[in-house]
Parts: structure tokens; C-alpha cells; sequence
């Protein structure tokens, strides 16, 4: 994508701009009692959505930075693309958010902190990588395949709908 006066240098200075956000709004959710992770996404310069962790706050396991910040950003649109802008984040995203991140259809995700910083405070995200890259049979929380009946019926459903929103 080619924007005008934006070359390297210029978005690395905005790269850094944007996570010193993200970053002090994970210090700040710190004194306020959540978790130590922020995010801001940004679309043509300007922030369109921030999140903090809200897990232990709203009862949400989801309620993740980086969840937070792509509902929020939703909202703002009134879309569920985020296509043509980032999301920054005070750490590596997780593999429920990296998913959110692809479902929403983020165009680049940057961070600072890393799995390994995030391990260190306590928190699974390593953990869950490593899981993720080994055999399901072998998880201690069995994820099971069973086809009944009406198994393909919401997909049948779909398929034959003339009009439909695909995303
Ligand atoms: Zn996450």
C-alpha cells in the first residue's frame, strides 16, 4: 500500500508511536486491577478501536486485549472488516486472538512484549502455542469429533440460501 509520505523510516516511527500507546494502556490497566496487556488498532493513521484486558473484570476469558480492542473498532465502523488497518499490541498476541486478528482481516499485527515475557508474568500463551503444535490426542482436554444426524444441516442450510452476508 502506498501512502504519501509514509516510507520506512515513517512507519517505524509510527509503529513505535502507536505501541508506547498500547503499552501504556497495559501499565495503566495494572493499577486499575487487570491484566498487564493493551491494544490499539489503527486504520490511515487514526486509532479506531483501544482494549485493555478485561478477563478477571467481566468474568470473560475472551475479554483479551486485543479482543477488546477489535470489538471496539467494530463498533466504530459498524464492520466486521478491519481490512487496511493494524492492531498493536503491548504483547504477542495469543492463538485466540492472532485467530481474531485473521477473522477480522487485519492488515498487519505489530507487538513488543513476547510469549516469552508473557510466560514470565504467568500467563498460558506459550503454553498454548506449544499445544497447538502437538497432537490433539496427546491434549489434557480431549476435543472430540462426533457426526450425528443433523450434522450437515446448517451447512446444506447456508449453501442453499440465495442471499447471504459471507464474510
Ligand atoms: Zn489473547
Amino acid at each position: 500500500m502506498n501512502r504519501t509520505g509514509s516510507g520506512a523510516g515513517s512507519r517505524q516511527h509510527d509503529d513505535d508511536r502507536w505501541l508506547n500507546q498500547a503499552v501504556a494502556l497495559a501499565t495503566a490497566n495494572v493499577a486499575e486491577g487487570g491484566g498487564p496487556f493493551g491494544a490499539v488498532i489503527v486504520r490511515d493513521g487514526v486509532v479506531i478501536g483501544t482494549g485493555q484486558n478485561r478477563v478477571t473484570r467481566d468474568n470473560d476469558p475472551t475479554a483479551h486485549a486485543e479482543v477488546v480492542a477489535i470489538r471496539a473498532a467494530c463498533n466504530a465502523l459498524d464492520d466486521f472488516s478491519l481490512a487496511g488497518a493494524t492492531l498493536y499490541a503491548s504483547c504477542e498476541p495469543c492463538p485466540l486472538c492472532l485467530a481474531a486478528c485473521l477473522w477480522s482481516r487485519l492488515e498487519r499485527v505489530v507487538y513488543a512484549a513476547d510469549r516469552d515475557d508473557a510466560r514470565r508474568a504467568g500467563f498460558d500463551d506459550s503454553r498454548f502455542y506449544d499445544l497447538l503444535a502437538t497432537d490433539r490426542a496427546a491434549w489434557p482436554m480431549p476435543v472430540v469429533a462426533n457426526r450425528i444426524a443433523t450434522t450437515s444441516d446448517p451447512i446444506d442450510a447456508w449453501l442453499a440460501r440465495p442471499t447471504k452476508v459471507e464474510y
